[in-house]
């Protein structure tokens, strides 16, 4: 398994009008369009930051579960994602080990991407994406 990167920190926000000027203006991230995940039930907006991205995440309705996150704990920090260069060996080697996989297979994120996570209980309590490409 071979990890390369952190890709992208994602941020749980109320609400992107609100959040993203902060990261876009203040600190000078540029931002993609946004873009509407249906598996995940959330609009990304994905803001450029060196090599990585700060990835905000706002829910389009009460079954997200970005709006689960956000009713237990407030806006902060979600997830963590790490580019990895093969997604299904990745899952297949953390499964052999026992991890507690969110996802067996991968799946649909944003930009096309396919992505899995992988459960806090196995990763020091943070929630931890994968992606490849
Ligand atoms: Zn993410």
């Amino acid at each position: 398994m071979h990890s390369e990167k952190i890709d992208h920190i994602g941020i749980a926000v109320q609400n992107l009008d609100e959040a993203q000027p902060f990261w876009e203006e203040v600190l000078g991230l540029h931002f993609e369009p946004r873009e509407h995940v249906e598996d995940q039930r959330v609009v990304v907006a994905m803001g450029h930051l060196g090599e990585s991205h700060i990835e905000l995440l706002e829910p389009t309705g009460p079954e997200s579960p970005i709006a689960k996150f956000l009713e237990k704990r407030g806006s902060g920090i979600h997830h963590l994602c790490v580019k990895v260069d093969d997604i299904e060996e990745a899952l297949r080697r953390l499964k052999d080990k026992g991890m507690r996989l969110i996802d067996e297979q991968p799946r649909a994120g944003a930009a096309g991407k396919r992505i899995a996570f992988v459960h806090p209980k196995s990763t020091s309590g943070v929630l931890l994406e994968l992606s490849e490409g």
